[in-house]
């Protein structure tokens, strides 16, 4: 079959790679129907260093379940699913508090250990605990939006639950990326009061504005954290949702909570260490957030995507086949696209 390899940063192909087989009873094949690039694909894009073994990408799909494992009870051929970013067995003491990413049975696509669904199938681990059946049809108009069901959707709206958001909270989203986006309307879904978009895009802040940001702050640093204070009265925000996961974009989220106020954070860390570790201690600001359980959300959102009430799938601005992967890679990393759909 063919797949999305990368093999260094810069060098993203497309591939014939060995089909995927079952190899534990548990495990179930899809046919990929739609995949996506993630903002996440962006930081290998970047730095991977050439290795021996590449890296086939992607973690973001819906398909058609091809084959299962003997062991496979509620996942069945032909079913319509969504392949969450992470595998879990659904069963384990984390699965069942709703912490499927940290699943003892668990792990990621699109690693070195296990491929990734930028392709025109993939292998599932764990696919019971893993999979969520949809009943809708295979060209549903509203698939874009559930394919955000395995992500960015689910992500954003970790990074508000952590964050404490809440009816008429006052908010902040650090990044206008697809998952800031989806921040965006979770903050809202959940009932904000006020939502401050830190982006600088103005494609991108056109679609925040309509998603339900309230107001924009395009400076960065120290201006940035002038202009949140001085948009809520000189005290800061309750909630603050960190979707870049850069030390300056980590520092700025927390310098413009209020005191007692919480930040969410999904942006994966580029550094080792925390900054801003002084005011958050002196403000009494919980820092919490890390990988989304999307598993876990996907009942949650699913009757707002299926009703119309939410429309995160507009985050994905262009659709490319998988000969269009490696220009999707492009135009993501150039900031021409928020989010490439993929049609394999
Ligand atoms: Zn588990």
């Amino acid at each position: 079959m063919r797949a999305t390899v990368m093999f260094e940063a810069g060098d993203v192909r497309i591939e014939n790679v060995p089909d995927p087989k079952i190899i534990e009873p548990t495990d179930a094949i899809i046919s990929v129907t739609r995949a996506c690039i993630c903002g996440s694909d962006l930081w290998p894009y970047k730095n991977m260093e050439r290795t021996e073994t590449s890296r086939v990408m992607g973690h973001e799909a819906i398909g058609v379940v091809e084959d299962v494992g003997a062991e496979v009870r509620t996942i069945k051929r032909g079913d319509l699913v969504i392949m969450p970013f992470a595998f879990s067995d659904g069963t384990c003491e984390f699965c069942h508090d709703g912490l499927q990413t940290s699943c003892v049975h668990g792990g990621f696509f699109g690693t070195m250990e296990t491929a990734g669904a930028q392709a025109e199938a993939v292998r599932i681990p764990q696919a019971d605990g893993t999979l969520f059946r949809l009943e809708v049809e295979k060209e549903n108009e509203l698939m874009p939006s559930l394919l955000t069901l395995s992500d960015v959707m689910g992500t954003g709206h970790h990074a508000a639950a952590t964050a404490k958001v809440g009816p008429g909270k006052k908010v902040a989203v650090v990044g206008d990326g697809a998952v800031g986006l989806c921040g965006v309307i979770a903050a809202r879904r959940l009932g904000a009061e006020q939502i401050i978009l830190l982006g600088r895009h103005a494609d991108r802040i056109a679609l925040a504005k309509e998603f339900g940001a309230t107001d924009v702050v395009s400076e960065r640093g120290d201006e940035a954290v002038e202009r949140a204070h001085e948009l809520t009265g000189g005290s800061g925000v309750h909630s603050v949702l960190e979707c870049v996961g850069l030390d300056q974009s980590m520092e700025t989220a927390i310098k413009i909570a209020r005191p007692g106020g919480a930040v969410g954070r999904v942006g994966v860390p580029q550094h080792e260490s925390m900054p801003a570790s002084e005011p958050a201690f002196y403000n009494n600001i919980t820092v919490s957030g890390g990988p989304a359980p999307v598993r876990a959300y996907i009942e949650e959102l699913l009757p707002d995507v299926l009703e119309g009430k939410i429309q995160p799938g507009r985050v994905l601005d262009r659709t490319v086949g998988l000969d269009g992967v490696p220009d999707g890679y492009r135009a993501m990393n150039e900031r021409k696209a928020i989010k490439v759909m993929v049609r394999p």
